[in-house]
């Protein structure tokens, strides 16, 4: 691999990736960098519609029952409950330190899956499982055991599933972890964001580092394959000289994969942001030699840049999928699983099948209203047309790939691309006059250049952009 080249002061830096390397192109970033979806659904949840509702999300099931029962399933759980808020939290979050109140969440969630599970066809294989929040760990181990005691008498679950689970270090037993793996568990993601206790103090989250160190020697001892940690640049107080430590003591943890997500400040979305003081937050010029520095040294450390932020080691099965051109993108981030069907239970929670999305209300008062009354829990929705459907696969596979080959499309949508997509293509042109892609032998290639813009190339097919007064995302880079 060739090495990167040492962050200077205006020149591009090159970070070589899975994919090929990446390159910080200052002018470049000035030029595109701008307000923009993160793309983990087509169309973005902002055009989820209330006209969608629990009967819709009920006859999508049954249609994907019988026509597309080859199809595996992915399940994921809402845990959302959390002891304390982090400032920074951009998750659906219900900040409670009375532990009764998970109960009947419990219960009700059980419920869900009974209202669910009974329509799905048997046979039909869970091969992904994955629990987030909140905090999933906020759960006692008999909480654990009750829910997936419940999750494997109602589904089918395949011996080599994946099954992941978010942690807190803050908030969690080895005792808890020993249930999870009990039950198949065999993935663990931590939030570590950042190891400075003033950042910490910044942010409000005081997460001791051998308190981490003590949670992943946990998971080790008790045979979970993969250990994944969560980062996040653009902190307060973050520089990139302080940042540095962070970034050696996740190397000596040695995950499989590392998450540095780009803090979103977005306060008019998140209210509680406001606790964060915005002129300590890094300039867009230190979050770029933040990301630089992250970026180097994960790459000297031998991790491979997925895109979007993540990082993983060659061998893992997401910069394996990527090489390999199957590389999928979801809620829950990148993915090995394309082909699956996604049910995910709890509040907030966001299904998604091969022809809809359906999101389930936020409240837990109407969650558990819903279920009582013998209903879905669903709030909004959509169902995509063949258009959405073309358009998610195109915006999914640069976004995951980099690439595209247009004559795929041609052959399995039935239109022709340049003229379906005539208006991007001229946007592409600006695209390739500035180096962010090449079109070679009727493909279109993101160059290294453009793989920090990978947003601001797929916004072109968005045919929902713009069409939403008052819609705002966080900045593409
Ligand atoms: S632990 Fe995670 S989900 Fe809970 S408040 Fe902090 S960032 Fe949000």
């Amino acid at each position: 691999m060739t090495p990167p080249i040492k962050p200077t002061s205006n020149a591009p830096v090159v970070v070589p990736g899975g994919h090929g390397p990446v390159v910080i192109n200052r002018e470049l970033i000035a030029k595109y960098d701008k307000p923009g979806p993160r793309y983990t659904s087509y169309p973005t949840a902002p055009h989820f519609s209330e006209s969608f509702n629990g009967s819709a999300y009920l006859a999508e099931i049954d249609r994907s029952n019988r026509d597309e029962a080859d199809r595996d399933l992915s399940l994921y759980f809402h845990i959302p409950f959390c002891d304390t808020l982090c400032w920074y939290c951009g998750c659906n979050v219900v900040i409670t330190q009375k532990r009764e109140k998970a109960l009947p969440y419990v219960d009700y969630l059980k419920r869900e899956v009974d209202l669910v599970a009974e329509r799905i066809a048997k046979g039909r294989k869970v091969t992904q499982l994955h629990w987030g929040g909140g905090t999933p760990t906020y759960l006692e181990a008999e909480q654990i055991r009750d829910i997936m005691s419940h999750v494997h008498a109602r589904f089918d679950l395949a011996d080599d599933m994946e099954a992941s689970v978010e942690l807190d270090p803050r908030d969690c037993t080895k005792e808890r972890l020993a249930a999870l793996r009990d039950f198949g568990f065999n993935r663990a993601s931590m939030g570590i964001q950042d190891f400075d206790p003033v950042v910490q103090a910044r942010v409000n989250r005081i997460q001791p580092e051998d308190l981490t160190w003590k949670v992943i020697n946990w998971c080790r001892e008790l045979g979970y394959k993969s250990v994944n940690v969560d980062l996040i640049y653009g902190l307060p107080l973050q520089t990139t000289e302080r940042f540095e430590h962070t970034v050696e003591e996740v190397i000596r943890i040695n995950p499989e994969r590392i998450a540095t997500f780009n803090y979103a400040h977005v306060p008019w979305l998140k209210k509680h942001q406001v606790m964060i003081k915005e002129d300590e937050l890094p300039s867009p010029e230190e979050k770029l030699r933040l990301f630089e520095m992250i970026s180097t040294r994960f790459h000297d450390a031998g991790y491979e840049f997925i895109g979007m932020d993540h990082f993983a080691k060659p061998a893992d099965p997401i910069a394996r999928a990527q090489r390999e051109g199957t590389l999928y993108r979801n809620f829950q981030g990148y993915t090995t699983h394309a082909g699956c069907d996604l049910y995910a239970f709890g509040i907030t929670a966001i299904s998604q099948l091969r022809r809809c999305y359906s999101q389930n209300v936020k409240k837990i008062p109407e969650y558990y209203a819903a279920i009582d009354a013998g209903h879905l829990p669903v709030e909004r929705g959509v169902l995509l047309s063949e258009e959405d459907l073309l358009r998610r696969d195109v915006i999914t596979r640069l976004m995951c790939n980099f690439e595209l080959n247009p004559a795929d499309f041609e052959a399995e949508y039935g239109i022709d691309f340049g003229t379906h997509f005539a208006k991007a293509m001229e946007l592409f042109d600006g695209f390739e006059a500035d180096g962010l892609v090449v079109r070679e032998g009727g493909e279109i290639k993101v160059t290294p250049a453009g793989r920090m813009l990978i947003r601001n190339i797929a916004m072109p097919f968005d045919a929902y952009l713009g069409t939403k007064p008052g819609q705002r995302f966080s900045r593409t880079v």
